[in-house]
């Protein structure tokens, strides 16, 4: 299989070419140039496989040959052997026909981690084949930043550094980041803003001569990987409720369109995906758009559910490619005009067709701690904020046709207490493999805002040779 831009003028890359340089050249985003199909045969035999079972043959025919069957197969078990549900991704049934799909049951709980941990394995492996070794840098308001670093840790082919802002992230997201004892990782709080973050590593980034000595690299949401390995639980969650037989649903807190699209890509690939519910927080941009048609750019306000306060999705990118009939040119062009302006819009045809698939759904921070109490009123579950936003959206907009719908709980309630105590009286404890969070000893350099006292930082820090170069934005949001 190989992989295209969806700007259209970047090098077309094997797997692991993609998995190593993130961006591509040109601006845009890597995705396979074909999508594999699954039988309605293969399908039904999905059915009680273990999760790592539907992984490998989900994964295979993207990864095309790039890893030995045999080492990816040893990869893919020994990650999700790591997660402490026996289930991996479990579900639960809140109602007649809506389904809860558990996606915090990784080390940082939330559903990053069932991407990244694969991510950062298949950068070991592939990085030792080649006798190479990458620094990851990446800026993160919270969540993006423990689930890299846990991806990271103890790899031998990969020194990490993640920029967050200083007294801006909570104490468990902090803590998550900065109680990692391990050698390779590296917490820069910066004295300024989320923002200033993200400028610095976009800095280092632009800086030729500085990328090319660190071997910058990085394994943020636009890494076609992580898209490829999400779209696993798609399968895991239809095939258990009935597909290819009965049509499936899917309603997903969305904030860089990331996991929504791997749920669109398992469509593409053969399961009955009849809906797909795009959620978000005031910070509505998908919502509008699937209303409207058009995409307009706003401020990003603070929400409860902050892991979607997002202005512009990256991934909505690679919708776009498939809804502009894989033109590049014309990706580029209307991107181009977004940037500029702050808008674009879709013409009614294709707004139209994008409208039979999915539907948007905003909630605002009110809306969100009601749904949480009511949750846990009607069926015993206390969602996190994401994940209430995905099971609002799901009562109030499945269609009458679609007999099963899955909402995905991306968070557990434990990263976000306070307003899941607001909401519900309860204040959700931490899970066993978390408990001592508040004991374990932080470690964390404070930098200001400066690029050279940055740079110098991760020169000083970086512990070997690198011998790679990566042209790419380093953003892990
Ligand atoms: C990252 C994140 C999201 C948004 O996911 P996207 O793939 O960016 O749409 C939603 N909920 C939680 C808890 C997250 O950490």
């Amino acid at each position: 299989m190989k992989y295209v831009s969806t700007r259209g003028s970047a090098p077309e890359l094997a797997f692991d070419g993609v998995l190593l340089s993130g961006l591509a050249r040109d601006g845009g985003l890597y995705v396979p140039d074909g999508w594999p199909e699954f039988s309605a045969a293969e399908l039904r035999a999905m059915a009680g496989q273990s999760y790592a079972e539907i992984a490998l043959q989900v994964i295979r025919p993207f990864v095309d040959g790039a890893i030995d069957e045999a080492d990816l197969k040893r990869i893919i078990d020994k990650t999700y052997a790591g997660f402490d549900h026996a289930a991996v991704a479990p579900l639960k049934q809140l109602d007649r026909n809506l389904w809860l799909m558990e996606l915090f049951h990784g080390p940082t709980l939330a559903f990053k981690d069932y991407a990244l941990q694969l991510v950062g394995r298949l950068f070991d492996y592939v990085l030792t084949r080649r006798g190479e070794r990458v620094t990851i840098v990446g800026a993160t308001s919270g969540d993006t930043g423990s689930a890299a670093i846990e991806a990271c840790r103890d790899r031998d082919q990969v020194e990490i550094f993640i920029l967050h802002p200083q007294g801006r992230v909570s104490e468990v997201q902090r803590r998550q980041m900065t109680t990692v004892a391990a050698a390779n990782v590296h917490n820069i709080a910066i004295e300024g803003t989320f923002d200033d973050c993200q400028d610095l590593v976009k800095a280092m980034f632009n800086d030729t001569a500085f990328r090319d000595e660190m071997s910058l690299s990085a394994v943020n949401s636009i890494n076609w990987a992580r898209i490829m390995a999400q779209i696993v639980y798609y399968f895991v969650a239809g095939t258990a409720l009935g597909a290819p037989d009965r049509p499936i649903g899917f309603s997903v807190p969305s904030g860089n369109f990331g996991n929504v699209y791997a749920g669109y890509a398992a469509g593409r690939m053969g399961l009955p995906v009849a809906q797909l519910i795009v959620g978000s927080n005031r910070n509505d941009i998908l919502a509008r758009f699937f209303e409207t048609g058009s995409m307009r750019m706003e401020k990003v306000e603070p929400s409860y559910s902050p892991s979607m306060d997002i202005q512009v999705s990256s991934n909505f990118e690679r919708l776009l490619y498939d809804l502009l009939d894989r033109d590049g040119t014309a990706v580029a062009a209307t991107l181009t005009t977004f940037r500029a302006s702050g808008n674009f819009s879709l013409d009614a045809e294709r707004l139209a067709r994008v409208r039979r698939l999915f539907d948007g759904f905003r909630l605002d921070d009110a809306g969100t701690l009601e749904e949480i109490k009511q949750r846990l009123e009607s069926s015993g579950e206390l969602l996190d904020p994401h994940s209430a936003i995905g099971t609002a959206a799901a009562a109030r907009l499945r269609r009458a046709e679609i007999p099963a719908l899955v909402a995905m709980a991306t968070a557990h309630p434990a990263k976000f207490p306070d307003a899941v105590e607001k909401a519900s009286g309860r204040r959700p404890a931490l899970p066993p493999r978390l408990q001592d969070l508040y004991d374990r000893p932080e470690r964390l350099d404070v930098l200001p805002n400066d690029l050279g006292r940055v740079e110098d930082f991760v020169r000083q820090r970086q512990r070997g040779l690198n011998r790679r170069a990566f042209t790419e934005q380093g953003k892990t949001a």
